[in-house]
């Protein structure tokens, strides 16, 4: 038995105004009250990270920003910093989903600032990887991996390692309703731990929670949490639904 807690997180993405995040949280919380031992954690946009927070106060949920900027402060117009995010209690802070990476072009290099910035500011990074369709069906998914956690995990010491979160988001899985299957999930999450553990060593690449993100579903969550290297599911479509997702949460 894993002494990994599982962690459950819903991405909201560029989803859901103030008034429909508060009516959200409201109901959230009451369906949540008898959840078993899971982390769960949500990442609205930007606009409702402090109503949301408040709103969670004294609840065992977290709140996660989807990006911000590796610098403190400066003229980067748009961007978020770790400080301002620190200030209105926000916990955790998605890095590098595909979304991010493709529209808006980041990449590993600005990926690794970004996960020392968070480090260094106590703000949990979640590092999203994966590959494209065409990446798999070309044999090249374990290079990808393998490529993005070197260069986005540079600056990162194997004592850091397990204050973050790592997922794996497979691009053709992400809003296509194709959910890689338990068997296709669990052999890329056990070759991220096995990446790691080269990366850094045995020992911290087996305390590091490793997420599964691609059309997780209340119907599919129970078969995905069976696996043995998957800790836990990054959410997106599915999590904008309050009882919806508490069900996702409530897998066990
Ligand atoms: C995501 O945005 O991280 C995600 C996994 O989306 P979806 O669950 O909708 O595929």
């Amino acid at each position: 038995m894993s002494e990994r807690t599982p962690v459950i997180a819903g991405n909201w993405k560029m989803f859901k105004t103030n008034t429909e995040a508060a009516a959200y949280v409201a109901e959230f919380l009451e369906l949540v009250v008898d959840a078993g031992s899971v982390e769960i954690v949500l990442c609205p946009p930007f606009t409702c990270l402090e109503a949301v927070r408040r709103g969670l106060d004294g609840s065992r949920v977290r709140v996660a920003a989807q990006n911000m900027h590796f610098k403190a402060e400066g003229a980067y117009t748009g961007e978020v910093s770790a400080p301002m995010l620190n200030e209105i209690g926000v916990a955790d802070v998605i890095l590098g989903h595909s979304e991010r990476r493709e529209f808006f072009c980041e990449n590993d290099a600005d990926l690794a600032r970004k996960v020392g910035a968070a480090l260094n500011s106590g703000i949990r990074p979640i590092l999203c990887v994966g590959e494209s369709d065409q990446e798999r069906e070309a044999g090249g998914t374990n290079v990808k991996l393998r490529g993005q956690l070197e260069g986005g995990l540079a600056g990162v010491s194997a004592g850091q390692l397990s204050d973050m979160l790592i997922a794996y988001e497979p691009i053709w899985a992400i809003g296509t309703g194709k959910t890689a299957t338990p068997e296709i999930a669990e052999e890329a999450i056990s070759f991220i731990r096995g990446s790691l553990a080269d990366q850094f060593d045995k020992v911290a690449a087996a305390r590091v929670r490793i997420l599964y993100g691609g059309s997780v579903n209340p119907g599919n969550i129970g078969a995905l949490m069976a696996a043995e290297n998957i800790d836990g599911a990054l959410v997106g479509g599915a999590s904008l639904d309050a009882a919806g997702f508490a069900s996702i949460v409530k897998f066990g």
